[in-house]
Formats: C-alpha cells, structure tokens, sequence
C-alpha cells in the first residue's frame, strides 16, 4: 500500500486544543508506515529566534524570560495532554533539555540551528507520544538521522537509504519537520518555514502516492481570503503556477516546497486541519489544470537593480535573509524584490554591485496564463487610475504583472481588482470530437468565433478527438498552430481516459462537441453528462436513439442544468429547429412538416432529366463527393428518416425510429451485397428509377424523395420517407438541385405554409451551423 505524508504546521499545533484535533485527524487519515511530518508548536521557532538573539547579546536576563516563556508553553501543551506517568517522564525530559541550554549559553557553547531544533523535537515527541497514550501505534523520529546535507546539498542517495532502514515497520512515525544534519553531524535547518519541504522531501524519499499539508487555511485562494470574502478557492492548481506564486511571496507554498515532487507523480493537497471536511486545493502536474488567476499582495519591499549576479546567489540570498526573493529581468537588466527589513543584509553581500531602485514599496502580482495577461495588465493599470492609486513601478512578464505601488493595496481596491479580474463563472472549456470534413473547418473558424465570444465569456478549445488519437490541453490549444500541436503531442486514448480527462477540466462550463459521424462515440453522452458536459452534436445517433435510451439522456441532462443543442443534426446550417421552437414557443401547434432533407438525394431528383441514366448520376455524385462513401446509405432513405425523426422530438412527439415508415430509392434486392455486386445490377436501378419517373409525368408530376410528418386531428402521427409525386409548381418540385427544404404548416401557417429553404450539406455551412451552437450556448450561459 503506498504511504502518504502528511504535515502540521504550527498553527495547527498551536494549544492542547490543536493537537487533540490533529490527532484526530491522523486517527481517521493515517494507516500503520503512514509518516507525519511537524513543525514547532505555534510560534515556538520565532521564540527560539529570540532566545538566540538575547544569547549573542549577552542579555542574560533577556535569555531566562524567553527560557521560561519557553517552558511554560511546552509544560502547559504537556500537562493538558498526558496522564500522570507519561506526564512526569516528558517534564524530566524538557527539564533536562532546558537545563543543557542554560549551561551551553554559560559556556559559550550554544549553536544556533542546534537551538532551533528544539521546536520540532517536542512537538513530535508531544504528538507521537500522546498518540501512543491514545492507542496508536506512533513513534516520534528526529529527522537529523534522515536527512543529511554535505556542503548545503542534500543526499539523496544515502538519505534514501536511511529512511528505508529506519522508517520500516509498521507503525505512524511523527518525524520533525525542519531540520537536518551534516555529515559531521552538526544540526542544520532547512530554513524557516522548511517543515513543508521537509514533507515532500520525505515523500520522495519513501516513495509516497501522496503529501498532505494540513495548515490553517482551506487551500490556495484566487487572493487573500481574510481581505476579500468573495477570493475563490481552487480545487486544483499546477505546479508551475504554485511555484510562481511561492518565488512572489505568497506564503501558502513555499518555493522550496515543490523541487521534489519534480518528476515523480506524488500528489499534493493542501487542506485545513481547522475545517477537516473543506475541499482541499490539488496542486497537480502540468497539463491537468488550466491556468487559473491571483492577485497577491505586498508589503514593505525594496526594489534593487543588480549587476552580474552569479548562479544560485539568489537562492543563497534568500536563505540568508529567511524570505523568498523574487528575481526579474526587464530590458536586460536583473532587479530583486526584497523585504524592506532584510535591504541592508543584501546590498552588503552584493556589495557594490547593487542599488536600490524604489524603496517603501507595497503593491500586488496578478498571475494568470500567459495568453491572458496583457489583457489584465492593462485593465490593472486602468482600475488603479480610476482608484487613485499610483504605480511606482510596473513589469510584465510571461505569466504575471507586478505593480508596485506607494499606497498599500487595502481591502477595498484588492476586492475591485479581484471582482474585475478574477472572474470565474463566465468560462467555457471546448473539447471538439470528429476532425473530418465539417470538423476542421469549424477548428478553422474557430479562430475568428472564439476571438468574438472571448468578449463575452472565456471560451477555451481544450481537446482536439479523433478516433485513434487526442489532443488535451487543459490551458488551451493555440488555434493557429494545433496542427503542428497536434504532430507533437497527440496521443493514443482510451474511452475512459477520454472521459477521465474531461472530468478532470477545472472550469465552470465544459461542452463536448461532437462532429463526428459514429455511433460509439454517442454512447459516450451519458458520461459526459456525468461529467457536467454540455453537448452539440452534429452527429445524428444520439438524437435518433431509442426512445427509452434517448429520454434518459434528456433527463439526465435537465436534472443537472445542461444543454444540449444540435442545429446542425438537419439541414446542416438551416435554422430549421430554431424555425420549431420559435413557432412553440409562441403557443403555434406544428402539424405538417414536409420536405427534402436530404442534399444528395435532392441533387439526384432535381438533376434527372431522363437525358442520362439514374445510376450513371449516381456515380456522378458520388465522384463529386455528394454522397456517401456508398451511395445505396443515401438511396435507402434512411439518413432522412433519422432527420425526421430528430424534427419529429422537436416538436414533441415520442417516436421512434420504427414508427416512420421508409421506402428507399431503389429496389430492395440493391440494398444487399457488395457494391461491385451493385454497379454489375445498376440496370436494375435505371429501370426502377425509370418506371417510377414515368408515372409521375403521366400525372403531369414530378418524382421526388420527400419526408414527412403529419399529426392527425386525434393526436396520432403518420410519418414516412419515400417516394413522393409532387406538383410541378410545388416548392419541392422547383427546388436547387441539393438543397433541403422544409414546408411547415401550422395552425396559424395553415394554409400557406411557413417554408425554409436552402443548402442542406457543405462544410462551411454546416461548420458554421455549429458555431452559432456554440454562440447560443454561450448566450445561455450568460
Ligand atoms: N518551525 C519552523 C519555522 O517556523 C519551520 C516551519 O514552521 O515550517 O520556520
Ligand atoms: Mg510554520
């Protein structure tokens, strides 16, 4: 069973409270090799930090307060714990370690990260005993025999090993965060708030699924939640993102926090130990969440221009300091963000080579995707000006904008940024199934649609499907270059990875859009909808399903809020069923619905002269593309019955596919065999085909393949496709060559029908269709 790591910071060990609910918490969370990673009990290390500082100034009355402040907490967190025997052994234990500082600070002896470690042994020894005294099988371990360091690096290798040989058995090991060794075995930290570091360093170590932060927030937050009330919090955010916002400042991660999970697929949540049923934020790999947006805020910065600075000093600096730097370049020049108190350490260690640009500074970073922060950048600057707050300093870069200001950002201007900014309800994740025909073109213009609807709402292409291959991009697809995207990183797929994926976009509104022509892949609607997706299909399958099949779909899809729209399903980009709604919706009854809706089938009718065989126009059709890869799929009428049954639902009516009576064009004995078979009979055709044109004429009539729908007076419904001999002044009878047409009588177009006509079939028309979907989905949205 794979471990998992989970770690308490000092917050959530702040009283006897605290550890009574941490212990909880590992009660139900953690199994027997789990590993519990802790750092000092509240803010035992700042107290520490005093203590050592009274130390080097020799103030040794200083010293005992802080000692005995000290003790009190540690005797106080230990008394309220523990039952009697226990009790006693842990107050001779911190007795004896209070008495060895004392005599290391009269010697003159005393080491610095020595000192500070005490912070993290007795929280782990508090949690891991009192743990055992609950009945768990715990033990506290010191991390200074796990991790070692030569020259500040760690080893790997050798720490590897060590974890292995002492963290073995079957029991929760409570091991410090924060601390480490060197090879001589002198304590050494990891830096301040390096207890999370210790967490995944471990996790790596010991091959973890999975690294819990346990801290005193929720998660990670769009912005400060304690300044803005509306600040969202992300149920995922990718690595590269958290780790911006860690070299910002941000304190929920910090910078160090992430290196080793780099490379491994171990998983990391930051969650309350406060709130234990919240949702925690994921922090997961690239690629598995799409960019989101952050206003962080700043305070009391320095902004200094460097000359030449060396490989890793930045990283020393901030080590030196305590605090993340952030580092920048702009017009070739390096510049650094740093805590205004730390200015002096810095500029000495640079010495010469540094000066300060701005001092004073306070100020905010928004952090969005790349594509998206130009934008923002320049809506930043524009709410400012109206706030009248002045900008001292401004830098752009490829995934955030820094403003450093004179005024602090207060809550007031940080909750406008954010409502302006950080919008999450209005975005739209596109996945496009079917690149065939009508699918590339509608890829194509989709460059031009999602740049209009972008005004609106944050529409995103997110996934490219064909059949044997994907292309999944959570933050987006350039539209311009999927192709050579495509050549790159498309990927072989299975159906439950597909739908994995799609469940897996963390935005507000998905739609899959389906242009493919395939009957599998319309089983995959109701999972889809599982997954909160909107549909558009071009595709027919679905519609046209059984009618048990197809209800259920339609249920699911209400019961969750979902769309579900396919304009393009009949007559490609003819409103045809924008034409039924309206007249619904304005309280018409439809009772007739004739036509052609078929573009090969009223190619073929309206083109027969008698100057030509039927079968050699056939062929003919087929060459230019108008057909089916088979013609006989488009002569056996069937294409059109699927489209009246689709109108048929449209305009209220339970049917099924069955209930519409179909005649094909041509004999029945056709429909059989191969195609060779075919074209050696296609006689057979131009006889058939003859005999029914004759007939027409002898009526002065025309011969054409129409659909249609009449519901009778008593409620019953007659629909057929076939073979229909139509007037010659007709609608139907002077149609275009390929075009549909649909004659519609209601009860207030009765006697003169409402008539819609024109090309059925084409990609472009069709693709188009398909975007005016999207457009009204988007609308719906709204
Ligand atoms: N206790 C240490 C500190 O306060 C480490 C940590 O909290 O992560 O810096
Ligand atoms: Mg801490």
């Amino acid at each position: 069973m794979a471990k998992v790591v989970h770690k308490f910071g000092g917050s959530s060990l702040s009283s006897a409270e605290r550890y009574q609910a941490v212990a909880q918490i590992v009660l139900s969370h953690c199994r027997a090799g789990d590993c519990v990673v802790v750092s000092a009990a509240g803010k035992t290390t700042n107290t520490l930090v005093k203590l050592w500082q009274s130390y080097q100034q020799d103030d040794i009355q200083g010293f005992s307060d802080i000692l005995l402040q000290l003790e009190n907490h540690q005797a106080e967190l230990i008394k309220a714990l523990f039952q009697a025997q226990p009790q006693r052994q842990l107050l001779s234990q911190l007795d004896t370690e209070l008495q060895v500082i004392t005599l290391h600070a009269k010697q003159k002896t005393l080491h610095e990260a020595a000192l500070l470690a005490h912070g993290e042994l007795w929280s782990a020894r508090i949690l891991g005993c009192y743990l055992t005294q609950l009945g768990f099988a715990a033990r506290h371990v010191d991390a200074r025999r796990l991790f070692t360091l030569h020259q500040g690096q760690l080893l790997h290798q050798q720490n590897k090993r060590s974890c292995a040989e002492q963290l073995s058995e079957r029991v929760l090991y409570v091991v410090t965060g924060f601390i480490a060794s060197d090879v001589a075995n002198n304590t050494v930290t990891l830096g301040r708030n390096g207890s999370d570091y210790s967490a995944t360093l471990l996790a790596n170590y010991i091959d973890a699924s999975a690294v819990s932060i346990w801290t005193d927030t929720q998660g990670v937050f769009s912005t400060d939640p304690r300044k803005v009330a509306s600040a969202i919090k992300y149920p995922k955010i990718c690595r590269a993102q958290a780790h911006l916002l860690a070299r910002l400042g941000n304190p929920v991660l910090h910078a160090k926090t992430l290196s080793p999970l780099k490379h491994t697929n171990i998983k990391l949540q930051v969650r309350s130990s406060f709130d234990v049923e919240a949702t925690p934020t994921e922090i997961v790999k690239e690629g598995y969440s799409k960019a989101k947006r952050f206003i962080t805020t700043f305070d009391d910065l320095d902004l200094i221009r460097v000359d030449a600075l060396a490989q890793g000093e930045v990283s020393e600096l901030s080590h030196l300091i305590q605090h993340s730097i952030h580092q920048f370049t702009t017009k070739g020049e390096a510049f650094l963000l740093i805590p205004a108190q730390s200015t002096h350490r810095v500029l000495k260690v640079l010495s010469g080579r540094a000066n300060i640009v701005e001092s004073a500074l306070q100020g905010f970073a928004i952090v969005a995707s790349s594509a998206d922060i130009a934008q923002l950048q320049t809506l930043a600057a524009q709410l400012l000006n109206e706030q009248n707050v002045v900008v001292r300093f401004n830098h752009q870069d490829k995934e955030y904008a820094l403003f450093l200001t004179d005024q602090a950002i207060d809550s007031d201007v940080l909750a406008i940024l954010h409502d302006q900014l950080v919008s999450k309800d209005r975005e739209l994740a596109v996945v496009i199934a079917g690149l065939g025909n009508v699918g590339e073109v509608f890829v194509q213009q989709c460059q031009h649609q999602v740049a209009r609807l972008q005004q609106q709402f944050d529409v995103k292409v997110v996934a490219l499907v064909r059949s044997k291959k994907m292309l999944f991009s959570a933050n987006g697809i350039a539209l311009n270059t999927w192709q050579q995207q495509w050549e790159n990183e498309s990927n072989t797929y299975s159906n439950e990875e597909l739908i994995e994926r799609i469940g897996e976009l963390d935005y507000e509104h998905k739609v899959v859009i389906d242009i493919t022509a395939s009957e599998a892949f319309s089983d995959l609607y109701p999972q889809l909808i599982n997954q909160d997706c909107h549909l558009i299909s071009a595709n027919k399958y679905a519609g046209t399903a059984q009618s048990a099949w197809y209800q259920q779909l339609c249920e699911q899809l209400f019961e969750r809020n979902l769309y579900w729209r396919y304009n393009t399903s009949v007559g490609a980009g003819l409103p045809i069923n924008f034409a039924l709604a309206d007249l619904q919706h304005s309280g018409d009854r439809i009772t007739h619905i004739d036509g052609v809706f078929s573009g090969t089938l009223s190619w073929l009718c309206s083109s027969f002269d008698g100057s030509q065989t039927f079968s050699s126009l056939v062929l003919e059709a087929q060459k230019m593309g108008y057909t089916e890869p088979d013609p006989r799929e488009d002569l056996s009428g069937r294409d059109m019955q699927r489209k009246l049954l689709i109108l048929a639902r449209d305009i209220g009516l339970t049917l099924d596919l069955a209930d519409i009576e179909l005649e094909p064009l041509m004999p029945q004995e056709l429909a059989q065999g191969s195609w060779d078979e075919f074209l050696t009979r296609r006689e057979e055709l131009d006889v058939f085909y003859e005999q029914q044109y004759q007939s027409a004429l002898a009526q002065e009539k025309v011969l054409r393949y129409t659909g249609s729908l009449h519901v009778l007076e008593s409620g019953k419904v007659k629909a057929k496709v076939g073979i229909a001999f139509v007037d010659k002044s007709s609608a139907i009878a002077n149609l275009t060559p390929g075009d549909n047409i649909f004659v519609i009588k209601s009860v207030w177009y009765e006697l003169n029908p409402l008539v819609l006509q024109g090309p059925g079939a084409g990609k472009e028309v069709t693709a188009a269709g398909i975007h005016s979907d999207l457009y009204w989905l988007v609308q719906m949205l709204k």
